[in-house]
């Protein structure tokens, strides 16, 4: 059975890449009829970040890739919190010291300090010199016995343990020649990364670890582990570095990229999904508006690319623009959307609606409507481009006398043709015939300064969309109702 897991540290808010290595595995997971699961691996206790678990298990949820095991889903292979599973390492940690795979190390940090200064005077790359391996168990007894803090270090053997990584292809890298004996057992008891994950991994019977390719190296020594257990290691598949646009390295600084800002600038969590699977390859053609079902059927390991992806953050606004559409589309999806604009307006205008006609769900649905492929966001409706849709705009009958002395006839005209009909629903190729007709009778005013007045006595405004697009999304009664306070 397929079982794969996204494994954050609980350091920090969920952020894109995190985003991107969750999804990947629920894709999989999805593909394969196979379980997600959620591990939170905590055991560096000095960089926890209190609300990191839950934010990323609400980013997920909110999402829409919810873990199957895990958090507080639960699941037969609990507890899914490192941290509630120290005797599980400890327990693998004495046997790696039983069978001679790992050691007591007994190294000061002080002495530790002072191998890196000088491996970095002298142009090197720190490393741990293996010291402790080579200590005769009668030392290790008396040390031990007297207290003296330890660690456990796990014996790194200088030959490589080749892989088959689903994206990197074969892959070897004797990590002992270049690195030190690494600890996997820390003084106060808690494990290192390296053996919680193998531990982990195993007994959650994890059949596929698809993570970032930062831990390409970490593999090579997670497969010795697996062979000093006598434990099948599971398939990896390492992805590709997220990087900006420009190549750096994504950056985390302005909190630019944690789910919970751009969930707070109105993204769509479909368009966060299609973005990230944009840059990060893995299916066959580049479409935008791949919806959760399609990127299950489209996804494909083996279409991964090993190089960097780049993110093109400045292409949301789009993809956003897109499953918006498709949301409006979609009755029920389109139901809530309705009451975020309204929830918005109040919020936004709270004591200046005049009329609560303007915050009926049929008026708002019909722009909503009327607007999708346009915005890229509910929240586009509440700029100042659109506020006439939402207050009624202050405008004297002088101002519209200056543009034309025939102005209040043109208005009593207009009201005129409009009232001919019923409903509050027309088309602009039926206003326009409409209004053609009111300007072919007027003696001083051009057809164009007909819709000038118009615009300005509707929106307000001297610009913005088509006059024939304003009366459409007002609606009959609401255009009656603004251009008759003009005569009063
Ligand atoms: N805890 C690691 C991280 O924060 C997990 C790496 C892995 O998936 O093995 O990314």
């Amino acid at each position: 059975a397929v079982r794969v897991r996204f494994a954050p540290s609980p350091t920090g808010f969920l952020h894109l890449g995190g985003l991107r290595t969750a999804l990947y595995n629920f894709l999989f997971a999805r593909q394969h009829g196979g379980t997600f699961i959620l591990r939170l691996e905590d055991t560096d206790r000095s960089r926890l970040v209190p609300v990191a678990a839950q934010d990323i298990q609400d980013q997920l949820e909110w999402a829409g890739i919810p873990p199957d095991e895990g958090g507080t889903k639960g699941g037969g292979f609990g507890p899914y919190i490192q941290s509630q599973r120290i005797g599980l390492y400890a327990s693998a940690a004495a046997a790696l010291l039983e069978s001679g795979h790992a050691y007591h190390c007994f190294c000061t940090n002080q002495r530790l300090e002072l191998l890196k200064k000088e491996a970095l005077r002298s142009g090197q790359t720190p490393r741990y010199d293996n010291r402790c391996r080579s200590l005769h168990p009668d030392q290790v007894e008396e040390k031990l016995s007297s207290g003296v803090p330890s660690v456990v270090r796990f014996r790194l053997s200088s030959s490589s343990e080749p892989f088959e990584d689903l994206v990197f292809g074969f892959t070897q890298h004797a990590v002992g020649q270049v690195e030190g004996d690494p600890v996997i057992l820390k003084a106060d008891g808690f494990p290192t990364y390296h053996l919680a994950c193998v531990v982990d991994d195993w007994h959650m019977q994890v059949s596929h670890v698809l993570r970032g390719s930062e831990w390409l190296i970490s593999t090579c020594k997670h497969l010795q582990l697996y062979r000093a257990l006598g434990w099948t290691p599971p398939t990896f598949a390492h992805l590709p570095l997220l990087l900006n646009k420009d190549g750096t390295k994504l950056s985390k600084r302005q909190g630019d990229i944690f789910i919970q800002h751009f969930r707070q600038q109105g993204a769509l969590p479909e368009a966060l999904l299609d973005m990230v699977t944009h840059c990060g390859s893995g299916f066959h053609s580049n479409r935008v508006g791949r919806r959760l079902q399609d990127l299950i059927s489209e996804f494909n390991v083996s279409k991964i690319s090993s190089h960097s992806a780049l993110l093109d953050l400045d292409k949301l606004p789009e993809f956003n623009r897109v499953h918006l559409q498709h949301r409006l589309e979609d009755e029920v999806l389109c139901r809530p959307l309705v009451e975020e604009l309204r929830d918005l307006i109040s919020q936004c205008f709270r004591d200046q609606i005049e009329d609560q006609d303007l915050l009926q769900k049929d008026y708002l649905h019909r722009i909503l409507q009327l607007r999708k492929g346009h915005i890229s966001s509910v929240k586009d409706l509440i700029t100042p481009v659109y506020l006439y849709l939402w207050l009624r705009p202050s405008v004297s009958r002088q101002q519209l006398e200056e543009m034309s002395s025939e102005s209040p006839e043109i208005i009593s005209r207009v009201i005129q043709v409009l009232q001919e009909e019923e409903g509050d629903v027309y088309t602009v190729e039926d206003l326009n015939d409409k209004l053609k007709l009111v300007s072919k009778n007027l003696k001083k005013t051009k057809y164009s300064t007909l819709m000038k007045i118009l615009r300005l006595a509707l929106s307000g405004q001297q610009q913005g969309p088509g006059v024939g697009e304003i009366m459409v999304m007002l609606g009959r009664r609401e255009v009656c109702c603004r251009l008759q306070k003009l005569l009063n």
